[in-house]
């Protein structure tokens, strides 16, 4: 599993760089993230959630089921939307409300 970086979307702000359990993720020349050390990845999502532009997407390893599943995010302010695809193309929502998500 492993996570892959749009950057097109990406907007620079560092964001996902300082989220990083393992600090695999860095800044390119231009300054758009890129996970540099991809099999270090142990997937927390936590970049995925912090992403404001939702450039990161989650993939989903064999050994998980995923096969070509992945995970990608996308809200606001108050809820974050997970969406789910499995391999082939179907999709599922799950809402989180941010205020709540800690609660326990
Ligand atoms: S959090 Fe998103 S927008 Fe910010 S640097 Fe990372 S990929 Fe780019
Ligand atoms: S999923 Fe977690 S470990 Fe993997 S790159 Fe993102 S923040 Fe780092």
């Amino acid at each position: 599993m492993s996570i892959k970086i749009d950057k097109d979307k990406c907007v620079r702000c560092g964001k996902c760089l300082e989220v990083c359990p393992g600090s695999l993720i860095y800044k390119d020349e231009n300054g758009k993230a890129y996970i540099k050390y991809e099999n270090n990845c142990w997937g927390c999502t936590a970049c995925l959630k912090e992403c404001g532009v939702h450039a990161i997407k989650y993939y989903l390893g064999a050994d998980i089921g995923g096969n070509g599943g992945y995970l990608y995010t996308e809200g606001n302010k108050e809820y974050l939307n997970w969406h789910i695809v499995d391999k082939d193309g179907e999709e599922q929502i799950i809402t989180i409300n941010r205020k709540e998500s800690n609660k326990y």
